[in-house]
């Protein structure tokens, strides 16, 4: 792997592609800074060998084809800037003299942030002369946006062609793809993959890839109730996807032709309406009366899932058990998360990844006692699901 770890990038101009999609609250005011902390080791790596830095990224879904104040990335340059105890140049644009001259200009150890790359509707297009003109600021490209890695994108993908001797994964990329491949090609047994959220649509593609590694399937969420339909029983007003059945059914015959246990809720708690102040009961079995709908695992779920996460060595854990960002429907999650935290201070490998799944695991306070949290939502499916990532494919060529 062609990391930046053994490379001294003393004296040259780095282009760095970042993941600096955070989110903003109603003040405007960064309200996860995560992703930006997560860049800083590369930076720092670069700046320290006395390299300049500068960093392209994107931020949100800009649609007008140019300057959109909603999403500038202004307030991220000057939130680098404390981060990093010095001022990070920052441009309007991204092409043309002036930004050249900027670049040019940029003596070892500064960094300069290129404005919302997005604002450009080339960078989506991947197209190639756009990618050329960001790869003439630079004398070598970067990529450590693994949040984007799943993206052709111009910065991202199409970048990369123009750097044959002189394009490198950064050190958070470099973490992410060891991570994941331990955990898809050298991973001791029992594997262990918890599968939750709310949808089974959007997570066949890592349910078939898990039949063919996982020893323990166990699900959880709302998308176990298409299953419970396909094995006959009520579901009430719980989340159903009537036109996945038969996958629901293809997935269970596969998992039973590979030797794969797959695990269901055996209990639910249900409520009479999609709310925190909802009347709530719980329902020892599979069938969900109804005008009731499922919005979290049972006690005996719980026993059940610990006792195979807490015996298995290698753990991978996305989608939450049920609707956890109502309080009192986080038990089933909580409970998950310490199961791992535990059997990962017993030596198991975990790996956590999702974008509810992350909040989850951080409101559950277990989030630092887990062996890795991955950074990609959709990146890391995608990865999981044996598809090639065009970030990383462009680095690797
Ligand atoms: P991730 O982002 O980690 O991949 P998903 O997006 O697949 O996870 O799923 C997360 C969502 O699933 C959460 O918003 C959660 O409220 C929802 N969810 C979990 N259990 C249920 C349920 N029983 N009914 C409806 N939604 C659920
Ligand atoms: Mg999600």
């Amino acid at each position: 792997m062609k990391t930046i770890k053994d490379v001294n990038f003393k004296g040259k101009r780095v282009l760095v592609r970042v993941d600096f999609n955070v989110p903003f609250d109603k003040q405007g005011n960064i309200s996860d800074d995560t992703r930006i902390q997560e860049a800083l080791p590369t930076i720092n790596k670069l700046t320290g060998d006395g390299a300049s830095v500068i960093l392209m990224a994107h931020l949100g879904r800009p649609k007008k084809g140019g300057f959109e104040a909603e999403f500038s990335l202004k307030p991220v340059a000057e939130y680098l800037s404390k981060l990093l105890n010095q001022e990070v140049v920052f441009t309007q644009s991204l092409l043309g003299e002036e930004v050249k001259s900027l670049c040019q200009n940029l003596k070892e150890g500064q960094v300069m942030l290129l404005e919302n790359i997005r604002f450009y509707p080339e960078e989506t297009k991947g197209d190639k002369d756009f990618a050329k003109q960001l790869a003439d600021l630079g004398d070598a490209y970067v990529n450590d946006a693994f949040g984007a890695a799943h993206r052709e994108h111009a910065s991202t993908a199409t970048i990369a062609q123009y750097f044959p001797e002189n394009k490198y994964f950064g050190l958070l990329m470099q973490n992410e793809v060891e991570n994941l491949n331990r955990l898809m090609n050298n991973h001791e047994k029992p594997f262990t993959a918890v599968i939750g959220g709310s949808k089974i649509s959007s997570k066949i593609g890592i349910l078939e890839s898990l039949l063919n590694i996982a020893d323990n399937l166990v699900i959880g969420g709302g998308m176990r109730y298409t299953f419970y339909k396909a094995l006959g029983h009520t579901v009430g007003n719980s989340l159903c996807e009537d036109d996945k059945i038969d996958t629901a059914n293809s997935l269970m015959k596969k998992a039973q032709e590979k030797g794969v246990k797959l695990y269901l809720p055996e209990d639910s708690i249900v409520a009479d309406d999609f709310s925190e102040k909802a009347n709530t009961q719980y329902i020892p079995s599979m069938d969900i009366p109804e005008g009731w709908e499922g919005m979290d695992i049972g006690e005996k779920s719980v026993k059940t899932y610990t006792d195979v996460v807490l015996n298995s060595k290698t753990i991978l854990w996305n989608g939450p058990m049920g609707v956890f960002e109502m309080k009192r429907f986080a038990d089933g999650t909580n409970a998950i998360a310490k199961a791992v935290a535990e059997a990962t201070q017993k030596g198991a490998f975990s790996a956590i990844g999702g974008g509810d799944s992350v909040s989850a695991i951080k409101e559950s306070g277990y989030a630092d006692k887990v062996s890795y949290i991955s950074t990609g939502g959709g990146a890391m499916l995608e990865f999981l699901e044996g598809k090639t990532l065009p970030g990383i494919k462009a680095i690797e060529d």
